[in-house]
């Protein structure tokens, strides 16, 4: 089980959401491996900052920056995880000469930016496609999915080969204990 915090700075994805000092107060008060999302432009400016507050694993988004290896690199050399995530219109190709290199890959099931979204249809099938590129290198590394995750969903991208999924307003609209139960069956 681990928090997914996701990141937005207005210029990446419309929407702004919190920062550092958010994650920080959330460090002190769980013990949870801390999933940072950072759906920001140039994330490479503001990893340190991320890691300095509590984050154990940093995902970042390809087309942010112009040196995704490097930041990458630079992220796994803080002694922590590092994962990228597809947007919809990503394909799968765009990382497949760096599945060795990641901690975590996140398929977007929605248009990063706003949480409550539908889940995308089709979407699994990426799922699926990075299942089985990770095979063909012989990588096991947990593949997250992120966006409009309810009930319904859940199973079928799990089917699909999705390890964890991402579940926002899933999980805090209503009672949160219940709909966590009837999502993990
Ligand atoms: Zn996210």
């Amino acid at each position: 089980r681990r928090l997914h915090l996701d990141i937005m700075d207005g210029h990446f994805v419309p929407n702004i959401t919190i920062g550092p000092v958010v994650i920080k107060s959330i460090r002190r008060i769980t013990g949870l491996y801390l999933q940072t999302h950072l759906m920001i432009e140039k994330p490479e400016r503001y990893i340190k900052d991320f890691k300095d507050a509590g984050s154990d694993c940093i995902i970042i988004h390809k087309e942010a920056t112009s040196n995704f290896i490097s930041t990458i690199k630079k992220i796994k050399k803080m002694g922590i995880d590092a994962g990228v995530a597809l947007r919809p219109k990503t394909p799968v190709g765009t990382v497949k000469r760096f599945v060795r290199d990641m901690d975590m890959i996140l398929v977007m099931t929605v248009e990063p930016g706003f949480g409550g979204q539908a889940f995308l249809e089709g979407t699994e099938k990426k799922v699926a496609e990075i299942k089985a590129l990770l095979k063909k290198n012989n990588v096991s590394i947990p593949i997250g999915v992120d966006g409009g995750v309810n009930v319904k969903t859940a199973s079928l991208v799990a089917s699909h080969g999705a390890t964890h999924l991402i579940a926002g307003n899933a999980v805090f609209k209503g009672n949160v204990i219940k709909n966590i139960k009837s999502l993990y069956n």
